[in-house]
């Protein structure tokens, strides 16, 4: 392992970066299309978690500029979702076009704000891009089925309508992504979008409300279709949730966060698309390709510094294979070059913050104590002076301990045994949560009940590859804790419409259904 770089490239980079998409060192903390504005008086500073320098500072949105930027939503709502949804497409498809030409400098951004590695702040925005061309078909292709009536010449159908301003509320560790799987799919269903950020993030939220102003205003179009708050939880997050103006809340981060969500936005009888904690778990079989395994569950648990909802955070492996599988793994985890995350020979970036790396000295004290043992990692590093960085660590240690039960949003890796298939089932669903999950087999029997009502509960279950990394065609989203949303592919879109279902009489004489007469 090496951490011995001493000057940060993101130091370097940043001019060329703010340049580049429009920041600069004091900002305003709301927008909907025009001039950044806010009236707080209330400041939110970003730090760069590689170095612990400031990078900006941002006057957040008061309560008068959330009612400002909500007026200004509600009236573009009306005109665009009179927009024909391929019209809307065709402005989509724009923006991933801006997207494209920003690439570079948003991915070096991700990399600078949030400390993921290049490639994968490269990763983040192709995600943005790849979720705007499926949304640009999906413009095309919205619909509704045709059904069967009871009643002769008569016709039922149904069909799916805009649904107002969507709020979308996203966690720090995909700054860019969440929020375009799913604003590109509001957009072409007719709806206009509402961001609050995370407050770890806000620079990232900026620059896409940046690049994404430049498309509509070139397009005519009018303020209020791409709107962004940024400020507290407990100020614009609160009016955000509590507003029945807004039929639907989209909200990524921690359980903690979708129970309070929830609860609101379920007691006002809104929708609330929950995105939330993970813990994801690989079953590595004794009759497994091992080498694959060991990629997948490498990048699994040490990728993006095992800050993914989808990280591996559990290996469940079989005991013929178990000693060989740990011993490959911890050469790989010696290998991992820990540094600045703008430099393309970096494996592993810092955390967001020092709180994440006390919760992550916190969880390794506490699997000690219920009878983990520290196979490797454990440390905390400062490359660059900031407490930020540690060790990618795993941890030999049961699956009932209550440690492995909750989800450390950090790189520590619990590595536990089975005798029987049946038994690794067992220990794999044996947990809260239920996001992603993986079986690492080439016996037919064991990937069916993995797959099958038997096996995982999650609401990803792969086979052959890891945990982490998902595609945008797939619905993503996961059950119990994980909070049942589905989000990004597949029939997803469905959250952000209305559903109506239509009879048309075209025979003129009126029947009323299930034979009911009713004549004076
Ligand atoms: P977090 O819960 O601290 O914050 C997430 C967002 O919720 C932030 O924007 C925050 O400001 C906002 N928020 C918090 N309380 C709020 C309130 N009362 N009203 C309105 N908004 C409120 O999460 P985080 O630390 O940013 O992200 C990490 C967590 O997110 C992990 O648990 C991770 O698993 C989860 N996550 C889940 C998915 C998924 O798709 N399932 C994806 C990414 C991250």
């Amino acid at each position: 392992m090496a951490a011995k770089k001493k000057q940060s490239k993101g130091t370097n980079e940043k001019n060329r970066i703010f340049r580049a998409l429009g920041l600069k060192a004091r900002l305003k903390g709301a927008n909907c299309g025009g001039e950044w504005f806010a009236g707080s008086g209330d400041h939110l500073e970003t730090f760069s978690p590689t170095t612990g320098e400031s990078l900006a500072r941002i006057e957040q949105a008061s309560a008068a500029d959330y009612a400002k930027v909500m007026k200004q939503a509600k009236k573009a709502f009306i005109a665009w979702r009179a927009l024909p949804a391929p019209k809307r497409g065709e402005i989509v498809r724009q923006v991933g076009l801006a997207l494209r030409e920003k690439k570079d400098m948003l991915g070096a951004l991700v990399s600078l704000e949030m400390g993921k590695i290049r490639t994968e702040g490269l990763g983040e925005v192709q995600e943005m891009i790849d979720i705007c061309d499926f949304a640009v078909g999906l413009s095309r292709t919205l619909s509704g089925p045709t059904l069967q009536s009871e009643r002769p010449k008569h016709r039922m159908m149904e069909q799916w309508h805009p649904l107002g301003v969507v709020g979308v509320i996203s966690a720090f560790n995909f700054p860019v992504a969440v929020w375009a799987w799913n604003t590109a799919l509001a957009w072409v269903c007719g709806d206009v979008a509402l961001w609050k950020p995370s407050s770890k993030t806000p620079l990232c939220a900026i620059a896409c409300q940046n690049i994404v102003n430049e498309v509509f205003r070139a397009n005519g179009l009018p303020e209020g279709i791409s709107c962004v708050t940024i400020g507290r939880g407990s100020t614009v997050g609160e009016l955000l949730i509590n507003d029945h103006d807004i039929p639907l809340i989209s909200a990524t981060g921690s359980t903690r966060m979708g129970q309070r969500i929830g609860g609101v936005v379920g007691a006002r009888l809104g929708r609330s698309i929950l995105e939330l904690g993970g813990n994801n778990a690989i079953i590595i079989s004794d009759k497994a390709d091992l080498t694959g395994a060991l990629a997948s569950a490498f990048f699994g648990a040490v990728g993006t510094a095992g800050q993914r909802c989808t990280s591996t955070r559990r290996l469940i492996i079989q005991e013929k294979v178990y000693d060989t599988f740990v011993k490959k793994l911890i050469a790989n985890y010696k290998r991992v070059q820990i540094g600045d995350p703008l430099d393309p020979g970096t494996l592993m970036g810092p955390l967001i913050d020092e709180g994440a790396v006390a919760d992550y000295e916190k969880a390794i004290a506490a699997a000690k104590k219920q009878g983990g043992k520290v196979l490797y990692g454990g440390k905390v590093l400062k490359p660059f002076g900031a407490a930020t960085f540690v060790q990618p660590t795993i941890i030999a240690i049961e699956n009932k301990a209550e440690i492995v039960q909750n989800e450390t949003f950090a790189p520590v890796l619990y590595v536990m045994k089975y005798k029987t298939f049946d038994q690794a089932l067992k220990m794999h669903n044996d947990v809260p949560q239920g996001l992603s999950s993986a079986v690492y087999t080439d016996s037919m029997a064991e990937s069916e009940a993995f797959t099958s009502y038997l096996g995982s509960d999650c609401g990803l279950a792969n086979v052959n590859i890891g945990t982490s990394g998902a595609e945008i065609g797939g619905a993503f989203g996961g059950e119990k804790e994980t909070g049942g949303g589905r989000e990004s592919g597949s029939d997803s879109w469905k959250a952000y419409m209305r559903r109506q279902t239509n009879t048309i009489n075209w025979g003129g004489e009126v029947h009323l259904a299930q034979g009911v007469e009713f004549k004076a």
